[in-house]
């Protein structure tokens, strides 16, 4: 994000001026100071976990939109301003709320239906990653 040579998840997620910025104002600093303060993903992910379900959709989505953010700038993209990424960080989580809401059909509130997102089972870690293969140069990152 910063043209760092030796950038790291803890720098990129926690410690870089840009994430920083995107933390606090997001008024999530609290928990940015505890995380960037944890050993290793495994403490992270616990972290996150002991949180309540509105954390951690907050959290997942910062860390997911700073990491996406990282993507596009190091494929050649502008750098976003904070705001702009903050933006889209409260987007998606209301986004997400919403879609953990009952939603009703117009004109027949009989057929309600739940479109919920659902925790995995017990001593499941459900981890959505993305990836992309280029077959030609048989690379991908
Ligand atoms: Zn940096």
């Amino acid at each position: 994000m910063c043209h760092r040579q030796d950038e790291d998840g803890k720098h990129l997620l926690f410690s870089c001026k840009y994430a920083k910025s995107v933390w606090r104002y997001l008024q999530l600093e609290g928990h940015r100071a505890t995380l960037v303060n944890l050993p290793d993903a495994k403490a992270v992910s616990e972290y996150i976990l002991s949180c309540s379900v509105d954390v951690q959709v907050w959290l997942t989505t910062t860390l997911w939109v700073i990491w996406s953010v990282r993507n596009a700038t190091n494929a050649g993209d502008p750098v976003k301003q904070h705001e702009h990424t903050c933006a889209s960080i409260q987007r998606y989580v209301l986004d997400f709320a919403s879609m953990s809401e009952p939603v009703q059909r117009q004109n027949d509130v009989s057929h309600t239906r739940a479109l919920r997102w659902t925790r995995p089972s017990e001593g499941v870690l459900n981890i959505n990653v993305d990836g992309a293969f280029c077959e030609e140069l048989k690379t991908g990152g």
